[in-house]
């Protein structure tokens, strides 16, 4: 299985700046909640509680 490993096609949030489940994306820790997925004892809204975001990689 592949849990963890988010679906091409997934929802993007808004912390997104890369389509989730890309080849030239990856993730990284959310900057906003640094990962935990929570921001003041609520939802982190930037990264939809995930506490990660997708981001570029491999660009030139
Ligand atoms: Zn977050």
């Amino acid at each position: 299985m592949s849990e963890d490993k988010a679906q091409p096609g997934e929802p993007m949030v808004p912390g997104d700046k890369a389509q989730p489940g890309a080849e030239n994306a990856g993730e990284d820790l959310c900057p906003r909640c640094g990962g935990t997925g929570r921001y003041r004892e609520e939802e982190c809204e930037n990264c939809g509680g995930s506490g990660r975001v997708w981001v570029p990689v491999g660009t030139p």
